[in-house]
């Protein structure tokens, strides 16, 4: 069975104070939570340490945003995946678009990322989705088709028990603008199809594969009641603590 998860993605939202409040503050909230959500948070890199130790003894797991290409050395800014665990993260997010269209991350880059990420022991959320103009041209299937072949195909079957999905059409992050229940459900369908041709359908039953794109408290249940949605990645919603409890509570 797979699991149903909901992941916050802070961005590069609040400093190291604040984001350690926000941390209890969703930690105090998930009590309210059934026992089968899973419940994420990813905060900054400057933050990972102390929203780790914020978390200890709640069931909110931690996840970094990205991660490097390279093991260790001289990557002036980069943080490696040893540095992520070491942190206290479980998980981390590859493949945002952000990173896709503001700092040149290519498909190949996250094959390495990918495997430095599980070879680490760390589960991964890798976001695919097409752009405007792609979903405008109709070729909103292939590029989501072309982006878990690229990357995914690339891995085993026992490999994707750590990875999750998510689908995050461009054109709804932060926008404002949801992609619709139907919209969204059929790029899910198409997703588990790939994935199920490549791994069989055990595999493609058991990855969960998240929604993200303007995703709130106001239109998650009808996301969340879709057969192959099977949670969210959410970003301006999950800077409050209350919208991002409810959000989770939608299933
Ligand atoms: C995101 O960037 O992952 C995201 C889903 O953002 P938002 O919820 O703000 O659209």
């Amino acid at each position: 069975m797979r699991k149903k998860i909901v992941a916050g993605n802070w961005k590069m939202n609040t400093n190291c104070q604040d984001g350690i409040e926000l941390a209890k503050a969703v930690a105090e909230e998930a009590k309210a939570l059934p026992a089968g959500t899973g419940l994420i948070v990813a905060p900054p890199f400057t933050h990972l340490f102390g929203v780790s130790e914020a978390l200890k003894g709640s069931k909110v797991e931690l996840s970094a945003q990205n991660c490097a290409d390279h093991v260790s050395g001289a990557y002036t800014g980069e943080v490696s995946v040893d540095m992520l665990k070491s942190a206290g993260c479980q998980w981390t997010i590859l493949g945002h678009s952000e990173r896709r269209q503001y700092y040149g991350e290519t498909d190949a880059k996250l094959v390495e990322k990918v495997r430095l990420a599980l070879e680490a022991g760390l589960g991964v959320i890798l976001c695919v989705g097409e752009n405007l103009d792609e979903r405008e041209a109709g070729r909103h299937f292939d590029v989501c088709t072309e982006q878990i072949k690229n990357v995914l195909y690339n891995f085993t079957g026992e490999d994707m028990k750590r990875i999750v999905v998510a689908y995050e059409p461009v054109w709804a992050i932060g926008t404002g603008k949801t992609a619709s229940a139907q919209q969204a459900e059929e790029i899910h369908a198409c997703i588990r199809k790939v994935l199920s041709d490549k791994f069989g359908a055990v595999v493609a039953e058991d990855t969960s594969i998240l929604y993200g794109g303007s995703c709130k408290p106001s239109n998650a249940k009808e996301l969340f009641a879709q057969p192959d949605i099977d949670g969210g990645l959410i970003g301006g919603a999950s800077l409050k603590a209350k919208d991002f409890i409810e959000i989770a509570l939608s299933f």
